[in-house]
């Protein structure tokens, strides 16, 4: 998959035993969320401070662990800039890292630098930093707090001080954020893997507006702002997440089995899908394939062998070069000659990795390949951090030039259109009902922006 090229993973740990190799651990279960940079600070009387270029496995290494001494620290996974930022502040040096995107930066930019402020970059983690020392004036909590007054957009964060980690999510909760622990650690992390595979178990998510304390008195709640309403990425469940992820009390793996149930039952509705296989596009599909699979009784194979060695596609800066490697990341098995193949994946944007997947299909001989996709259309970009493709961009746009959400009639009018452009002999899409039913969370509970172009209010 393609859509995702801003994003990263947050990880923090307050142990009885030195950090650094526990962070290094947790930062690796989250490197789905980003790959282009990474970093580790832990507090041993000043901040040790360590990122780079890269990923952590192979760029991290064991002396550099050692170096990182301390009993407490917080570590970032992105694929836009490095983090943790480290400052000297009136509360002493402190280190920040966050997930999210902050969508009025130059208006803030602006405002700070008229008031004398200089920037390294004026990257989002700068500006987030800068509010909370400058108007928590020592007091974090105090500074936290007024990021939701100031930022629009999204973002969990933790902030690394001699007092222990501080972690937040913002008033909607677009971005997941988790606590857990084991009887010598507490921890928190984008996303609850890192706790399952590092025995540790969940505690709770972090609650939209919540503001946390963890260090030796445990996990203290130091301030719960008001929450408008939740608003969380629908896609985390469709997409980003790892599939043996929990995020908001939603097994991600429950979720994309559903979206692929609903898929199936769609087509069981409009008279049945006569098919020999059902296969995912590795690694995205797999959750929906599975459970296309499920309702629809067709069996499950693979079409794809997944190179592990090949890097995530939307990793590549050109579109030559995302291709290149989408095409050296998975390969046709012969087995698909004369099959009829049901193909499952998350979502569409510009079209150009699934129309060459199911050219693949063909050319190795599938007889007939029908696409079906677990999101609904995407209509408008990403407001909150997720991607920054135009609108113009997306493949459904390209077709549908009216706003709001899709009549049935105009959905069934884009797969057709779809399909043609793709190649493929159908390609179905879950209706937003259906989505939102898969994801079993309350309608009013979900961010949907990309798909129908409502924004939370408020957030922006
Ligand atoms: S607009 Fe889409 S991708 Fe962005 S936060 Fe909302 S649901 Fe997630």
């Amino acid at each position: 998959m393609k859509f995702i090229e801003e994003n990263c993973g947050v990880f923090g740990i307050y142990s009885t035993r030195p950090c650094a190799d526990d962070i290094y651990q947790g930062l690796d279960f989250l490197q789905h969320r980003g790959q282009e940079y990474c970093g580790i600070s832990t507090f041993d009387t000043e901040i040790n401070h360590i990122t780079h270029h890269g990923r952590v496995a192979t760029r991290f290494t064991g002396e550099e662990l050692r170096r990182l001494t301390g009993m407490w620290g917080i570590g970032h996974v992105s694929l836009r800039d490095r983090q943790p930022m480290k400052w000297l502040t009136r509360a002493g040096e402190i280190a920040v890292a966050f997930s999210g995107n902050v969508i009025n930066s130059h208006a803030l930019l602006e405002d700070m630098m008229n008031r004398g402020k200089s920037f390294y970059k004026g990257y989002d983690i700068e500006i987030i930093s800068k509010i909370i020392i400058e108007v928590g004036e020592g007091d974090i909590v105090r500074g936290i707090s007024a990021l939701s007054e100031k930022i629009q957009g999204s973002y969990s964060l933790a902030v690394l001080t001699g007092d222990g980690i501080y972690a937040s999510r913002d008033l909607y909760g677009f971005r997941p954020l988790i606590l857990g622990g084991d009887s010598e650690r507490l921890a928190v992390s984008s996303e609850s893997r890192a706790m399952q595979n590092m025995d540790m178990e969940i505690i709770r998510d972090v609650a939209p507006g919540e503001i946390v304390l963890i260090n030796r008195e445990g996990i203290q709640t130091l301030e719960q702002l008001d929450s408008p309403r939740r608003a969380h990425c629908a896609f985390e469940w469709a997409y980003t997440a790892s599939i043996d992820s929990i995020i908001d009390g939603v097994y991600v793996q429950e979720a994309r089995n559903n979206l692929g149930e609903s898929l199936a039952q769609r087509d069981i509705d409009e008279g049945g899908m006569v098919a020999d296989i059902v296969a995912p596009v590795p690694m995205s599909g797999m959750g929906h394939a599975l459970g296309y699979h499920r309702r629809s009784k067709i069996s499950y194979q693979d079409v794809f062998l997944y190179n592990r060695y090949a890097d995530r596609s939307y990793t590549q800066i050109t579109q030559v070069a995302r291709e290149k490697m989408a095409k050296r990341k998975l390969s046709v098995l012969p087995y698909v000659k004369g099959k009829k193949v049901v193909l499952c994946d998350d979502s569409i944007v510009r079209g150009t990795q699934i129309m060459n997947k199911v050219k693949d299909l063909k050319k190795a001989g599938a007889k007939e390949v029908h696409v079906r996709i677990a999101c609904p259309p995407l209509m408008y970009p990403c407001a909150f951090g997720i991607s920054t493709r135009s609108g113009g961009e997306l493949l459904a746009r390209k077709h549908v030039k009216t706003d709001g959400i899709l009549s049935m009639e105009q959905l069934m009018d884009l797969e057709s259109w779809v399909a043609l452009t793709l190649g493929a002999d159908s390609v179905k899409f879950n209706t937003m009902d259906a989505f939102v039913a898969s994801l079993l969370m309350p309608r009013d509970s979900l961010c949907l922006q990309c798909f129908d172009g409502i924004i939370p209010s408020k957030a922006l």
